[in-house]
């Protein structure tokens, strides 16, 4: 089964829904929504160079969530998450999460520990990425000397993120946290890359979102997803040209083939997707799961 659109629970009231997940607040003793928590229920939704695609991807929003339990548990001592349980409404059961409703930082945390997508271009234009000058002669996969902190913008529905200088992380958020967010970021692609290597996945770059609760900092949204990271397969890794990948690639390369007829500088809408490049994309997902984890995915 596949879901796409936010389902109606008793006892939730519905508060926004991004490109992806749709959040709930939980309804108190007095049928009032409560300001604490959320309920965070990931989609089969597919988004794409900014647009939500019409083809939703089986078991995608299941994935996205168990794959992110298990990280939170793998990174728990570096940083507190927002978990509060998985004991949700049957309807959502294995994609919903209840989470501490946090004060989300306006600020897209991105790490780069290899070369390639909207990094390699800044490279290419000046040597610098996010402002941090690197060697020469690196080329797209080259691995990083150490991995980059390259924040953009959390833009509104519909609009691209941009990079985000890091002077404006500071403005936005204040010098000690924007220092935080960054070593944090960076800790956090460091530990993902050192537990997925012995299971032959690099993770050439990542997104994650931070959000405060009174003093606390704390580790929200998804964390090292096919979403929000960039997966290549270690065997196959051969800097000098894209690396084949278990996230989202696949899709945006058929989107940009001439097989799909769409072009992306028209600012319409993509096409459906075929129904093998969707259930390529699943497998894909579906694999990366369960090689990071060991686990068998169970739908
Ligand atoms: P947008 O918010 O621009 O729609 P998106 O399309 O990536 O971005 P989704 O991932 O679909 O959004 O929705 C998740 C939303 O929930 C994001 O806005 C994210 O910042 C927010 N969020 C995640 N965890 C929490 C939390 N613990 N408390 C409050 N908001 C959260
Ligand atoms: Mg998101």
């Amino acid at each position: 089964m596949t879901s796409t659109t936010p389902p109606e629970l008793p006892g939730y009231a519905h508060v926004y829904s991004g490109k992806v997940r749709d959040l709930y607040a939980p309804l108190d003793d007095h049928g009032a929504p409560r300001d604490d928590l959320l309920l965070l229920v990931a989609s089969d939704r597919m988004s794409a160079y900014d647009f939500v695609l019409d083809s939703p991807i089986p078991d995608k929003g299941a994935v996205l969530t168990q794959l992110s339990l298990w990280w939170f548990e793998q990174l728990a001592d570096l940083v507190p998450n927002h978990v509060v349980s998985t004991e949700v409404p049957a309807e959502v059961a294995g994609r919903g999460v209840l989470v501490r409703r946090l004060d989300m930082l306006p600020v897209e945390c991105v790490a780069r520990a290899y070369l390639t997508g909207g990094g390699l271009g800044e490279y290419r234009a000046d040597g610098h990425v996010s402002g941090v000058r690197l060697p020469d002669g690196l080329v797209d996969g080259s691995r990083l000397p150490e991995p980059v902190f390259t924040p953009s913008t959390k833009a509104p529905m519909g609009e691209h993120d941009q990079p985000m200088p890091y002077a404006d992380v500071e403005h936005a958020v204040g010098v000690d946290l924007a220092a935080r967010v960054r070593d944090l970021t960076t800790a956090i692609l460091v530990r993902g890359n050192e537990i997925a290597a012995d299971r032959g996945i690099l993770i050439a770059d990542t997104k994650v979102e931070f959000g405060r609760s009174g003093d606390d900092l704390v580790l929200a949204d998804e964390v090292l997803t096919p979403d929000s990271s960039r997966f290549w397969p270690a065997e196959l890794w051969e800097p000098g040209h894209p690396q084949p990948s278990y996230d989202k690639q696949y899709v945006r390369d058929w989107l940009t083939s001439t097989a799909s007829g769409w072009d992306r500088s028209s600012g319409e809408a993509p096409p459906p997707l075929p129904a093998d490049v969707v259930e390529q994309t699943r497998a894909k997902y579906v694999e990366a799961y369960e090689r990071l984890t060991g686990r068998t995915f169970a739908p």
